[in-house]
């Protein structure tokens, strides 16, 4: 059986450039691969762009672009297609026909990227199996199972799934009956049920090798995504994380992130790693013996990558000791959210740690000479512009960046789905006006 794994590309006025590996996709590869296929890779997500016309569903924001008040003015420059265009993508699913297409949809924002791709895949090879997996369609199964022409969609974790509906599919059978695989034949209960998480502590590590160079190419270095856990035991209100993960969080032995570092660092000349997990540090004692096991691998080794964990690192169990450990390590920058510096909203939002343990952290870092990035998120239900402020002011106190999360919300409504974005200021609230939250984006993008 022919299968083809498929990163779309992505709409947007900003990406982050060095997250353009489909880390999903590869576990589902080497998962595959372990159960005797041979899959390849489509990654149309690639460092190419091209500046494309203005959505019609983001024309409330015209008023906002190129304002002459610098202070509410659209802060970024323009639409942009990030990826192979469209022709491209067209062009090599025609030439390459497979039996199986899995489609990776992560984001309730790029959803249509995803759905124009199984347009394109059922054009050319219309009796070809088409599935899709990701948070999106997790969240928002009816929509793909009614609304596009996939044939099934694949909830959670895939690569149990990905391999059993493989193996379904070429012995015979319904594989309507596994677990979290659903098509418009399932069952109700069917279309709630997540597929089977993986031990990770088992899982082989992800097939890099499918990768093009530069897929690992951004700003001038090698970069490599990776993790070393699934889940956060942590229940903020706001995240969606559970999503795919559900409730348990999971983290592999920290010998096999060593080694999996060290294969990243041999076959792909890694100068940068990204840690993606959502929390890369449940426990202070963790984290110790993690950050140790580097530091010594690094001594013995005749590599040095730097370390990244962009998601931020959650603070609940870390104390001052840990920064200085991270630095040792080749972490250069600590990324941490606040979220917001007011206790009862912190409470509300059911966030781990306060305040003092942010700042205590935060000037433990600064002291062990890493660069402090700290997030808020702008613009969250019931956030006033004092709250707002606040946050702004404690957060400036301690002379680190301010970066503002703008809130954004996957579980609106389909027509809003394509503006639920941070980069499209779309919610509004009798608190916060749109130019309030412009502005006060503005005021902390001037810092850095
Ligand atoms: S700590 Fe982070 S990953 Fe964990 S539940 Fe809260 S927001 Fe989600």
């Amino acid at each position: 059986m022919k299968i083809l794994l498929v990163n779309p590309p992505v709409e947007d006025f900003y990406i982050t450039g060095i997250r353009r590996q489909p880390l999903g996709l590869l576990y589902i590869a080497s998962s595959l691969r372990e159960a005797g296929y041979n899959p390849e890779l489509l990654n149309c997500h690639t460092g190419k762009k091209q500046v494309v016309d203005l959505p019609s569903e983001f024309s409330y924001l015209k008023e906002y672009i190129d304002h002459p008040d610098p202070q509410i003015r659209f802060p970024f420059k323009n639409y942009t297609h990030y990826g192979m265009s469209w022709q491209e993508i067209e062009a090599r699913i025609k030439n390459n026909p497979s039996d199986l297409y899995f489609i990776s949809s992560l984001f309730t924002t790029y959803y249509q990227e995803a759905e124009k791709l199984i347009s394109i895949i059922k054009k050319y090879h219309k009796n070809a199996i088409v599935a899709v997996g990701g948070y999106h369609p997790s969240l928002h199964t009816d929509y793909y199972l009614n609304k596009t022409e996939v044939d099934y969609v694949i909830k959670g974790e895939g690569e149990i799934g990905a391999v059993r509906l493989v193996q379904l599919l070429e012995k015979g059978g319904e594989p309507e009956s596994i677990p979290g695989i659903v098509s418009a034949k399932s069952s109700d209960e069917q279309k709630i049920s997540m597929t089977d998480a993986p031990d990770i502590k088992n899982l082989p590590f992800p097939a890099r090798d499918l990768l093009l160079h530069r897929d690992f190419r951004a700003y001038r270095k090698n970069f490599v995504s990776m993790i070393s856990s699934r889940g956060c035991p942590n229940r903020c209100e706001f995240c969606t994380g559970r999503t795919i993960w559900g409730n348990r969080y999971r983290s592999r032995e920290i010998e096999d992130v060593l080694n999996e570092i060290m294969q990243c660092c041999e076959n792909y000349g890694a100068d940068i790693i990204n840690f993606e997990d959502d929390n890369l540090f449940p426990t202070k004692k963790y984290a110790q013996q993690m950050l140790a096991a580097i530091i010594e691998m690094k001594e013995k080794m005749n590599f040095f990558p730097e370390f990244t964990a962009m998601n931020g690192i959650s603070l609940e169990n870390l104390d001052e000791e840990i920064p200085p450990l991270m630095k040792l390590a080749g972490f250069n920058e600590l990324n941490i959210s606040l979220v917001t510096q007011s206790a009862e909203v912190q409470s509300v939002n059911r966030r781990p740690f306060d305040s003092a343990r942010f700042r205590s952290i935060a000037e433990s870092a600064k002291k062990s000479g890493l660069n402090v990035r700290g997030y808020f998120i702008l613009g969250m239900p019931g956030q006033d512009k004092k709250e707002i402020e606040d946050t702004i002011t404690f957060m400036k106190g301690m002379k680190i960046q301010v970066f503002p999360s703008v809130f954004y919300n996957v579980f609106s409504s389909e027509r809003e789905w394509k503006m639920q974005r941070s980069s499209a200021f779309f919610n509004e609230s009798p608190e916060l006006s749109r130019s309030d939250l412009i502005r006060f984006f503005n005021i902390c993008g001037r810092d850095h």
